[in-house]
């Protein structure tokens, strides 16, 4: 088993979502009013290599966010989120320099369904996509397009199968769903970010991998347990601290969507805690 991380663009918010911020009203300020915006960050997705087949972790940005009427052209959206990504570092020209073809993922499984996750998307028509019914729910109920859901830029093809979890326990989380016989991936809810955001674990032989998508932005504040929302809420409190729990209990390689630090993560193989110590000397 082996992970590929691919690089789709890069993307900034503003910056008290890194960081965490006092109160609801003090974010609704950064977010409205001023220009604080973070550092330019990588758009993440995963090849999964198993033995018998690839599967894709969310399928990063596409460059039609330039096209007319893509993304909305005003309102809150361009307040919280700025993309930057070129046609040439789509998902489908990250896999083709690894020697992998489109048509060669049969399974998708997205965190979320904003558009930096799942933007690449039309390059698999054929492909089943799995995707947390509560997610699917809302993004295509009418609260959607204002929380940054865009139905209308969906492939035709696209018909997820959306996951009911069950009452499988796995570490901290009470539900799950394995997506394997063996077990080697299981999802897990971690809303907050989004209303149905989910993370993937997957476990090799000699260790455990934990994507977290947009749980946090990075391991440090993982470690802090300070989530990645616009708006606080107390599940994406309660989601951070499970994931932080159980990544600490397994020794697993945390992997954020949108943290640099995953090339070196992912070059030396450092779990958490190993991340961590060698940023501390
Ligand atoms: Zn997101």
């Amino acid at each position: 088993m082996e992970i590929h991380v691919l690089q789709t663009g890069t993307v900034r918010v503003k910056q008290f979502q890194l960081t965490g911020a006092n109160s609801t009203i003090s974010r609704f300020y950064q977010l409205m009013f001023t220009q604080k915006w973070s550092e330019w960050m990588p758009i993440y997705c995963w090849l999964i290599k198993m033995d018998d087949q690839l599967i894709l972790v969310d399928t990063g940005d596409t460059a039609k966010i330039y096209q007319e009427g893509y993304l909305p052209s005003g309102g809150l959206y361009h307040k919280a989120v700025e993309t930057r990504i070129k046609k040439e570092e789509e998902v489908s020209y990250q896999l083709e320099a690894m020697g992998v073809e489109c048509s060669d993922i049969k399974t998708i499984i997205l965190t979320h369904m904003h558009g930096d996750h799942l933007g690449g998307m039309y390059h698999f028509p054929e492909a089943n996509f799995l995707v947390s019914r509560k997610e699917y729910d809302f993004a295509v109920s009418k609260k959607g397009p204002g929380s940054g859901y865009f139905k209308k830029n969906w492939p035709s093809s696209f018909q997820p199968q959306l996951i009911d979890y069950k009452q499988r326990k796995e570490g901290v989380f009470d539900e799950s769903f394995a997506f394997d016989d063996h077990e080697k991936i299981v999802i897990v809810p971690t809303p907050g970010h989004s209303l149905g955001h989910q993370s993937v674990i997957v476990k090799s032989e000699s260790t455990s991998y934990f994507i977290g998508g947009d749980l946090t932005y990075n391991l440090e504040t993982l470690r802090s347990e300070v989530p990645n929302v616009v708006l606080p809420n107390k599940e994406a409190n309660q989601s951070v601290t499970k994931a932080h729990e159980y990544v600490k209990a397994n020794d697993c390689i945390y992997l954020s969507a949108h943290d640099w630090n995953v090339l070196r993560i992912l070059e030396e193989r450092l779990t958490y805690q190993q991340f961590l110590k060698s940023i501390e000397t």
